[in-house]
């Protein structure tokens, strides 16, 4: 094996025992904190409810480490053994060309993603219906398998066929047009994802509640937000966790309520969740983190640039020096180092997190933000008790009680 070719097999090994490592620290942590609801929580939260965040939290950490072993096999495994065997194979069927490019990332994706189902299975009909957040059917699990393979077939495969020919035509500046289609794709989606593809999956129906609907938007008034209107979403057929978004770019953007978050929370609370939603707006966290993404776009598109430039990364490997094969390489060599980034995207994402709850207080107070977020941590089950460095490199929000404890500060 070559020197470039261990070098990114152990990265994507180490990147997996770093990923296990910060699980058992969670777990750890977690299991430590079991049979003591934390000092601020008591009277809030009861033991028995602890307990089960508990269990649910060491659960899903156990399945994702079963996952991560997994997927990181088979990273590997790619790598080393099945690569070469999948592309003798399609090259048999398909003439050289742009086909068999797109053919071999399609095919490894798909089997990708098929590997993984056992696990989603899993999670949904035995782990989340066991803690009663399950509302699946089986029926619409592969509905929902189904409509997602052809969206995503009918946007890759496109996608991938005009970067290389962009590619192949323009071999000197095919990666400048690349970013850019790719940047336009990710804009366009902004506004096509809420209104075309989202109803795919979800029923929305305009908020009916007459006397919510005036306080929200008496809220939007004053924040001088404009938006096309106020919906409801039937998460409850999929899954009892509540939550509540934005979509949508400039004045076509929406404000969706799961119906799940309105049946638990008061309106208090849910005002303050829609002005803690409006913070991430009005502080320009959505454009941030679209600037965020063109960074990686940019790194990535040049890194690509290099990879199709040169054979070094298919001779490595022992493989055909085809692009389809190099995106592959590139896709696993990515892995691992996007996961070393994560502490940095985590950060960014924890401190919009504690800037919107900011803009929420100034608003309505402390209040009804706290109790919503007891209420949504004590309903989600989420634990009170992370361990520091798993929530440093994972968590895009702040644990519960470190937003609370800023939320009660002076600040
Ligand atoms: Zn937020």
């Amino acid at each position: 094996m070559s020197l470039l070719a261990a070098g990114i097999v152990a990265a994507v090994g180490l990147s997996g025992a770093v990923a296990l490592y910060l699980m058992r620290r969670q777990a750890s942590a977690v299991r430590a904190h079991r049979d003591r609801v934390p000092e601020h929580f008591v009277g809030e939260v009861g033991l028995d409810d602890h307990r089960r965040a508990s269990d649910y939290t060491l659960e899903r950490t156990r399945l994702a480490s079963f996952a991560t072993i997994f997927e990181t096999s088979v990273g590997v495994l790619w790598l080393l053994v099945l690569l070469g065997p999948l592309y003798t194979l399609l090259a048999a069927m398909i003439p050289e060309g742009l086909t068999r490019s797109v053919a071999v990332v399609v095919c490894v994706a798909g089997v990708g993603h098929v590997l993984g189902l056992p696990f989603s299975l899993y999670r949904t009909f035995r782990l989340e219906a066991k803690f009663g957040f399950n509302r699946t059917t089986a029926a619409l699990f592969l509905r929902d398998e189904l409509k997602g393979a052809v969206l995503r077939l009918g946007f890759s495969v496109p996608l991938l066929y005009g970067l290389f020919y962009l590619l192949r035509t323009l071999p000197e500046i095919w990666w400048i047009l690349g970013l850019l289609a790719v940047m336009a794709f990710m804009l366009v989606m902004l506004i096509v994802y809420p209104a075309l593809i989202a109803p795919l999956f979800n029923k929305f129906t305009p908020m009916q509640d007459a006397a919510m609907t005036a306080r929200i938007e008496a809220l939007l008034r004053q924040c001088g937000f404009e938006a096309k209107g106020l919906f409801v979403m039937d998460a409850s057929k999929r899954s009892t966790h509540g939550n509540a978004y934005f979509a949508g770019l400039g004045k076509a953007k929406r404000i969706v309520f799961f119906d799940t978050l309105l049946a638990k929370h008061s309106p208090d609370e849910i005002l303050s969740i829609l002005a803690h939603e409006l913070g991430h707006y009005k502080l320009g966290h959505i454009t941030q983190r679209f600037a965020e993404t063109a960074v990686f776009a940019f790194v990535g598109f040049l890194v690509l640039h290099w990879a199709f430039g040169t054979s070094a990364l298919a001779d490595a490997f022992a493989l055909p020096n085809d692009p389809g094969v190099v995106l592959v390489i590139v896709m696993i060599a990515a892995g691992p180092i996007l996961h070393l980034l994560s502490p940095v995207t985590s950060f960014l994402s924890r401190r919009a997190e504690f800037e919107a709850d900011a803009f929420a207080k100034s608003l309505l107070g402390p209040d009804s933000m706290i109790r919503a977020l007891t209420k949504l941590s004590r309903d989600n089950l989420a634990t009170l008790t992370p361990d520091e460095l798993y929530v440093m490199f994972y968590y895009s929000h702040p644990p519960v009680p470190v937003r609370i404890e800023r939320l009660r500060g002076s600040s």
